[in-house]
Protein backbone atom coordinates (compact mmCIF):
# COMPACT_ATOMS: atom_id res chain seq x y z
CA UNK A 1 0.00 0.00 0.00
CA UNK A 2 2.64 2.44 1.50
CA UNK A 3 4.79 1.36 -1.97
CA UNK A 4 1.96 2.18 -4.21
CA UNK A 5 1.46 5.68 -2.54
CA UNK A 6 4.92 6.63 -3.14
CA UNK A 7 5.00 5.45 -6.33
CA UNK A 8 1.89 7.52 -7.48
CA UNK A 9 3.18 10.39 -8.67
CA UNK A 10 5.84 8.89 -11.24
CA UNK A 11 3.04 6.54 -12.19
CA UNK A 12 0.54 9.80 -12.70
CA UNK A 13 3.40 11.50 -14.89
CA UNK A 14 3.77 8.75 -17.05
CA UNK A 15 0.20 7.41 -17.66
CA UNK A 16 -1.80 10.73 -16.41
CA UNK A 17 -4.94 9.54 -14.70
CA UNK A 18 -8.18 9.85 -17.05
CA UNK A 19 -12.03 9.40 -16.47
CA UNK A 20 -12.82 6.18 -17.84
CA UNK A 21 -16.19 7.26 -19.24
CA UNK A 22 -14.82 10.44 -20.70
CA UNK A 23 -11.16 10.56 -21.06
CA UNK A 24 -10.97 13.76 -19.17
CA UNK A 25 -8.05 14.25 -16.81
CA UNK A 26 -9.15 13.50 -13.32
CA UNK A 27 -7.13 13.37 -9.92
CA UNK A 28 -6.81 9.86 -9.06
CA UNK A 29 -6.28 6.81 -11.43
CA UNK A 30 -9.47 4.42 -11.82
CA UNK A 31 -12.01 7.19 -10.76
CA UNK A 32 -14.57 9.28 -12.68
CA UNK A 33 -14.75 12.63 -12.98
CA UNK A 34 -16.88 15.26 -11.49
CA UNK A 35 -19.19 15.22 -14.72
CA UNK A 36 -19.20 11.84 -15.19
CA UNK A 37 -20.19 11.52 -11.51
CA UNK A 38 -23.29 13.09 -11.55
CA UNK A 39 -24.53 11.15 -13.83
CA UNK A 40 -24.75 7.77 -11.77
CA UNK A 41 -27.77 7.56 -10.40
CA UNK A 42 -27.62 5.97 -6.62
CA UNK A 43 -30.31 4.71 -4.72
CA UNK A 44 -32.22 7.44 -3.35
CA UNK A 45 -33.30 6.95 0.92
CA UNK A 46 -36.13 6.61 -0.77
CA UNK A 47 -35.99 3.10 -2.01
CA UNK A 48 -37.37 -0.34 -1.46
CA UNK A 49 -35.03 -1.64 1.31
CA UNK A 50 -35.50 -5.31 -0.16
CA UNK A 51 -35.38 -4.60 -4.20
CA UNK A 52 -34.18 -1.05 -3.90
CA UNK A 53 -36.86 0.17 -6.09
CA UNK A 54 -37.61 3.97 -6.06
CA UNK A 55 -40.42 4.31 -3.65
CA UNK A 56 -42.40 8.38 -4.06
CA UNK A 57 -41.57 10.95 -1.62
CA UNK A 58 -45.15 10.44 0.18
CA UNK A 59 -43.45 7.57 1.86
CA UNK A 60 -40.40 9.34 3.06
CA UNK A 61 -39.99 9.95 6.69
CA UNK A 62 -40.46 5.77 7.62
CA UNK A 63 -37.53 3.54 8.29
CA UNK A 64 -38.33 0.38 6.68
CA UNK A 65 -39.76 1.09 3.34
CA UNK A 66 -40.82 -2.11 1.41
CA UNK A 67 -42.79 -1.63 -2.39
CA UNK A 68 -45.82 -3.16 -3.02
CA UNK A 69 -44.66 -6.04 -5.31
CA UNK A 70 -42.51 -7.17 -2.12
CA UNK A 71 -45.16 -7.16 -0.10
CA UNK A 72 -47.33 -9.54 -2.12
CA UNK A 73 -44.22 -11.92 -3.20
CA UNK A 74 -41.77 -11.38 -0.33
CA UNK A 75 -38.22 -11.72 -1.73
CA UNK A 76 -35.94 -14.86 -0.46
CA UNK A 77 -33.50 -12.99 -0.21
CA UNK A 78 -32.33 -10.15 2.93
CA UNK A 79 -32.10 -7.81 1.18
CA UNK A 80 -30.32 -5.96 -2.40
CA UNK A 81 -28.11 -3.65 -2.02
CA UNK A 82 -27.70 -1.85 -5.56
CA UNK A 83 -24.48 1.16 -5.86
CA UNK A 84 -26.60 2.82 -8.65
CA UNK A 85 -29.39 1.96 -11.25
CA UNK A 86 -28.69 1.23 -14.54
CA UNK A 87 -28.47 3.67 -16.60
CA UNK A 88 -26.34 4.81 -19.96
CA UNK A 89 -23.03 5.48 -17.82
CA UNK A 90 -23.47 2.45 -15.25
CA UNK A 91 -23.76 0.29 -18.30
CA UNK A 92 -20.31 1.73 -19.63
CA UNK A 93 -18.64 0.97 -16.90
CA UNK A 94 -19.84 -2.18 -16.34
CA UNK A 95 -19.17 -2.99 -19.78
CA UNK A 96 -15.62 -1.76 -19.77
CA UNK A 97 -14.99 -4.13 -16.49
CA UNK A 98 -16.44 -6.86 -18.38
CA UNK A 99 -15.32 -6.77 -21.94
CA UNK A 100 -13.07 -3.85 -21.96
CA UNK A 101 -10.85 -5.70 -18.85
CA UNK A 102 -10.96 -1.81 -17.17
CA UNK A 103 -9.86 -3.98 -14.15
CA UNK A 104 -8.67 -0.52 -12.42
CA UNK A 105 -12.07 -0.03 -11.81
CA UNK A 106 -12.70 -2.44 -9.64
CA UNK A 107 -12.17 -1.04 -6.35
CA UNK A 108 -13.92 2.15 -7.27
CA UNK A 109 -17.18 0.14 -8.14
CA UNK A 110 -16.77 -2.17 -5.05
CA UNK A 111 -16.62 0.81 -2.88
CA UNK A 112 -20.00 2.61 -4.47
CA UNK A 113 -21.34 -1.26 -3.30
CA UNK A 114 -20.38 -0.95 0.25
CA UNK A 115 -21.50 2.45 0.61
CA UNK A 116 -25.07 1.14 -0.13
CA UNK A 117 -24.50 -2.25 2.48
CA UNK A 118 -26.20 -2.11 5.53
CA UNK A 119 -23.02 -3.09 8.25
CA UNK A 120 -22.33 -6.55 8.08
CA UNK A 121 -22.88 -8.31 11.47
CA UNK A 122 -20.58 -11.36 12.33
CA UNK A 123 -18.95 -13.25 9.85
CA UNK A 124 -20.34 -13.82 6.02
CA UNK A 125 -19.12 -15.62 3.27
CA UNK A 126 -18.60 -12.99 0.10
CA UNK A 127 -19.55 -15.44 -2.66
CA UNK A 128 -19.63 -13.81 -6.61
CA UNK A 129 -22.42 -14.99 -9.11
CA UNK A 130 -20.53 -17.32 -10.61
CA UNK A 131 -19.76 -18.22 -14.84
CA UNK A 132 -19.66 -20.76 -16.55
CA UNK A 133 -16.08 -22.50 -17.24
CA UNK A 134 -16.29 -22.05 -20.99
CA UNK A 135 -17.42 -18.19 -20.85
CA UNK A 136 -14.24 -17.88 -18.17
CA UNK A 137 -11.77 -19.35 -20.16
CA UNK A 138 -12.85 -16.89 -22.91
CA UNK A 139 -13.06 -13.43 -20.88
CA UNK A 140 -10.49 -14.72 -18.79
CA UNK A 141 -11.29 -13.52 -15.57
CA UNK A 142 -14.92 -13.36 -13.39
CA UNK A 143 -16.03 -9.53 -13.18
CA UNK A 144 -17.92 -9.87 -10.38
CA UNK A 145 -15.57 -12.07 -8.63
CA UNK A 146 -13.17 -9.28 -8.72
CA UNK A 147 -15.72 -7.41 -7.15
CA UNK A 148 -16.16 -10.04 -4.49
CA UNK A 149 -13.05 -10.00 -4.01
CA UNK A 150 -12.18 -6.22 -3.25
CA UNK A 151 -15.70 -6.12 -0.59
CA UNK A 152 -14.36 -9.41 1.63
CA UNK A 153 -10.84 -7.50 1.79
CA UNK A 154 -12.62 -3.88 2.54
CA UNK A 155 -15.00 -5.43 5.00
CA UNK A 156 -12.67 -8.06 6.53
CA UNK A 157 -15.18 -10.87 5.77
CA UNK A 158 -14.17 -14.48 4.15
CA UNK A 159 -14.11 -14.31 0.29
CA UNK A 160 -15.26 -17.56 -1.12
CA UNK A 161 -15.07 -17.28 -4.50
CA UNK A 162 -16.05 -20.70 -5.55
CA UNK A 163 -18.72 -21.93 -3.75
CA UNK A 164 -21.65 -21.57 -6.46
CA UNK A 165 -20.76 -23.49 -9.75
CA UNK A 166 -22.77 -22.88 -12.99
CA UNK A 167 -22.90 -26.64 -14.62
CA UNK A 168 -24.79 -25.58 -17.63
CA UNK A 169 -23.51 -22.80 -20.39
CA UNK A 170 -26.60 -20.64 -20.71
CA UNK A 171 -27.26 -18.81 -23.76
CA UNK A 172 -27.13 -14.48 -23.46
CA UNK A 173 -30.08 -14.10 -21.69
CA UNK A 174 -30.44 -10.45 -23.70
CA UNK A 175 -34.11 -9.88 -24.74
CA UNK A 176 -35.67 -12.41 -22.72
CA UNK A 177 -38.20 -11.89 -20.69
CA UNK A 178 -38.88 -12.71 -16.73
CA UNK A 179 -40.25 -16.38 -17.50
CA UNK A 180 -37.86 -17.21 -20.11
CA UNK A 181 -34.62 -16.17 -18.05
CA UNK A 182 -36.08 -17.91 -14.98
CA UNK A 183 -36.54 -21.07 -17.16
CA UNK A 184 -33.20 -20.57 -19.13
CA UNK A 185 -31.53 -20.62 -15.61
CA UNK A 186 -33.29 -23.19 -13.79
CA UNK A 187 -31.03 -25.77 -12.58
CA UNK A 188 -27.74 -24.17 -14.20
CA UNK A 189 -26.23 -22.88 -10.71
CA UNK A 190 -25.31 -25.25 -7.79
CA UNK A 191 -23.29 -25.01 -4.99
CA UNK A 192 -19.74 -26.53 -4.97
CA UNK A 193 -19.88 -30.03 -3.07
CA UNK A 194 -16.45 -28.77 -1.36
CA UNK A 195 -17.92 -25.63 -0.17
CA UNK A 196 -21.00 -27.23 1.20
CA UNK A 197 -19.95 -26.94 5.08
CA UNK A 198 -18.78 -23.55 4.64
CA UNK A 199 -22.37 -22.74 3.48
CA UNK A 200 -24.05 -24.69 6.24
CA UNK A 201 -25.34 -22.01 8.31
CA UNK A 202 -23.71 -19.10 6.89
CA UNK A 203 -24.66 -15.34 6.19
CA UNK A 204 -23.65 -14.96 2.29
CA UNK A 205 -23.77 -12.24 0.57
CA UNK A 206 -24.13 -12.51 -3.21
CA UNK A 207 -22.40 -10.08 -5.28
CA UNK A 208 -22.85 -9.64 -9.05
CA UNK A 209 -22.43 -6.94 -11.12
CA UNK A 210 -25.67 -5.95 -12.58
CA UNK A 211 -28.57 -7.38 -12.09
CA UNK A 212 -31.57 -7.52 -14.10
CA UNK A 213 -34.98 -9.90 -14.02
CA UNK A 214 -33.15 -11.98 -10.62
CA UNK A 215 -33.11 -14.63 -12.76
CA UNK A 216 -29.77 -15.67 -12.15
CA UNK A 217 -29.59 -14.64 -8.19
CA UNK A 218 -32.43 -16.29 -8.46
CA UNK A 219 -30.87 -19.37 -9.10
CA UNK A 220 -27.90 -18.67 -6.81
CA UNK A 221 -30.40 -18.10 -4.28
CA UNK A 222 -31.92 -21.40 -4.80
CA UNK A 223 -28.18 -23.49 -4.76
CA UNK A 224 -27.45 -21.23 -1.55
CA UNK A 225 -30.42 -22.31 -0.08
CA UNK A 226 -30.32 -25.99 -0.98
CA UNK A 227 -27.09 -25.64 0.68
CA UNK A 228 -29.01 -24.79 3.85
CA UNK A 229 -27.31 -20.93 4.00
CA UNK A 230 -28.53 -18.38 6.79
CA UNK A 231 -29.80 -16.24 5.08
CA UNK A 232 -28.31 -14.08 1.97
CA UNK A 233 -27.66 -10.86 1.11
CA UNK A 234 -27.56 -9.30 -2.19
CA UNK A 235 -24.93 -6.84 -3.70
CA UNK A 236 -24.91 -5.06 -7.21
CA UNK A 237 -23.39 -2.81 -8.95
CA UNK A 238 -26.46 -1.91 -11.10
CA UNK A 239 -29.39 -2.53 -10.79
CA UNK A 240 -31.81 -2.80 -13.35
CA UNK A 241 -35.46 -1.70 -12.40
CA UNK A 242 -37.82 -4.48 -13.69
CA UNK A 243 -40.71 -2.57 -15.27
CA UNK A 244 -38.23 -2.17 -18.34
CA UNK A 245 -37.90 -6.01 -18.53
CA UNK A 246 -41.49 -6.67 -18.46
CA UNK A 247 -41.89 -4.75 -21.94
CA UNK A 248 -38.60 -6.61 -23.47
CA UNK A 249 -40.26 -9.38 -25.84
CA UNK A 250 -38.17 -11.59 -27.99
CA UNK A 251 -36.47 -8.43 -29.64
CA UNK A 252 -36.30 -7.04 -25.87
CA UNK A 253 -33.68 -3.79 -26.09
CA UNK A 254 -29.92 -4.58 -26.95
CA UNK A 255 -29.49 -2.80 -23.85
CA UNK A 256 -30.28 -6.10 -22.00
CA UNK A 257 -27.96 -8.19 -24.12
CA UNK A 258 -24.74 -9.31 -22.68
CA UNK A 259 -25.66 -7.91 -19.42
CA UNK A 260 -26.58 -11.04 -16.98
CA UNK A 261 -23.89 -13.27 -18.90
ZN1 LIG B 1 -15.83 11.74 -17.14
ZN1 LIG C 1 -39.29 -3.95 -3.23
Amino acid sequence: MRLTSALAPIVDFVFPPRCPLCGDPVAIHGGLCLGCWGKLVVPSGTSCTLCQRPMGEAHGAEAELVCAPCMADPPKHAGIAAATLYNEPSRRLVLSLKHGRRIGLVPMMARMMIARLPPLEGEWQVVPVPLHRWRLMQRGFNQSAMLAQAIARSTGQHLLVDALVRTKATPSLGGLNRKARARTLSGAITAAPSRLSRLAGANVLLVDDVMTSGATTGACMTALRKAKVAQVRIACFARVLDEALDTAGANGPADFTLMEA
